[in-house]
């Protein structure tokens, strides 16, 4: 049930729920924190269960964003929405214009963008009814698909994490284990092979192996939980949250785990374990950023050009955190969540300073002289 604690305890500064009957819209948005901007998350379709399930997914990944945005320097706070039903069945035109409507209605606090099971076409369903609203269609300025973005910050990651374990950013002839061949996989797999690093593969889908191996010909498939067993440098994750767990935690024989999934980590504890195993862990909620990056630069006229320069400063950032990791001997997540909260703090912090211009508030008032 969603209570005042919980939102005091979580930090949430809004959640708003929504309701058109006339096309079956049951959206809620969460507004975690605006202290660096307008709160930027996208938009996910589920058949929750509860509204419970629903509120909890709302609340935990529009927190998720506020931390991301704030490691990526952009000047967005945390938001994210969620609209309940079936994405194979409930959605409309009417629905994500209703949808659209709604955010029009947050005046800008809130900015939308695609997530699980919502894209293009939805976003420009939203488009016609607010400008609060990314990842629209490139013929509409938009930036197009974050996938071959989010890939790219993923490679800065691994780069920024062989100069702290090579002592070299090269990737020729690392040995590198991506699970999942999926749109980010995919693109991962052809950056490393180009890179001349040897990949190997597993997913659950043939195809998507299939489609893998035409971009990155030599690759060796992996079966199953072989993933986690094959002797390699890096562990890319790039399928599913939560594979650093008990189970596999004991089985991982590299020394890298950087890839594009989210909540890697199945609890904090796990990443405790990574440092204390000597693995190294890339923050992935700062490497797996280029997506978010990328459509945050709609707003001033996206070009590829501005999306790669933001795009690759992840590799610097990921630098920063390992240092800051190693400065305080703190496990790498930890070191990322600081960064992430003292960047907002610092900002909080000089809001506080009155800049003038009051005469919107007492127009007409005069001068005593
Ligand atoms: P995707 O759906 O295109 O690919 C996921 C792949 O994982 C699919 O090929 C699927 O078959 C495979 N998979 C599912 N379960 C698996 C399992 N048990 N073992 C092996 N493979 C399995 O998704 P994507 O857009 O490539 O995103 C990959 C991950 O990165 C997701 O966790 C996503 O949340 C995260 N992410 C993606 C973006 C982006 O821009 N697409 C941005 C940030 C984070």
């Amino acid at each position: 049930m969603l209570t005042f604690e919980k939102l005091y305890s979580m930090g949430h500064e809004e959640v708003v729920f929504f309701a058109d009957p006339s096309c079956n819209l049951k959206a809620i948005i969460a507004i975690h924190n605006t202290t660096l901007g307008p709160a930027l998350g996208g938009t996910r379709m589920w058949p929750y269960a509860s509204i419970d399930d629903a509120i909890e997914d709302a609340l935990r990944l529009s927190r998720g964003m506020t931390y991301k945005n704030s490691i990526s320097g952009l000047h967005l706070g945390g938001g994210k929405a969620v609209i309940i039903g079936d994405p194979t069945k409930d959605k409309s035109e009417a629905l994500f214009r209703s949808y659209g409507r709604f955010v029009e209605s947050l005046n800008g606090r809130y900015i939308t963008a695609e997530d699980v099971n919502t894209n293009v076409e939805d976003m420009e369903y939203i488009f016609a009814e607010t400008g609060n609203v990314t990842g629209v269609a490139e013929i509409h300025g938009g930036s197009g698909n974050p996938s071959p973005w989010t890939a790219r910050g993923v490679f800065r990651g691994m780069e920024a994490s062989c100069v702290k374990v090579f002592g070299d950013k090269s990737l020729k002839g690392k040995v590198v284990a991506i699970q999942g061949a999926g749109s980010v996989g995919t693109h991962l797999g052809k950056w490393l092979f180009d890179a001349g690093a040897k990949v190997f593969v597993n997913d659950i889908s043939e195809a998507n192996i299939k489609r893998f191996l035409e971009s990155v010909p030599n690759a060796e498939v992996l079966k199953g939980d072989e993933i986690y067993d094959v002797k390699a440098d890096i562990y890319a994750p790039c399928a599913l949250g939560a594979t650093i767990n008990d189970q596999t935690i004991e089985k991982l024989k590299v020394k890298i785990v950087c890839g594009a999934a989210n909540n890697q980590l199945k609890e904090n504890r796990h990443g405790d374990i990574l440092k204390e195993r000597g693995i190294l862990y890339a923050p992935d909620y700062l490497i797996n950023a280029g997506g978010v990056m990328n459509v945050s630069i709609e707003f001033e006229g996206w070009s590829a050009e501005k999306s790669t320069k933001m795009v690759d400063k992840i590799f610097d950032t990921t630098l920063k955190i390992f240092k800051t990791s190693d400065e305080q001997n703190i496990p790498v997540y930890r070191a990322t969540d600081l960064l992430a909260e003292q960047r907002i703090e610092s900002i909080r912090k000089l809001k506080g300073t009155y800049l003038g211009n009051h005469a919107h508030r007492f127009p007409g008032r005069k001068s005593r002289g």
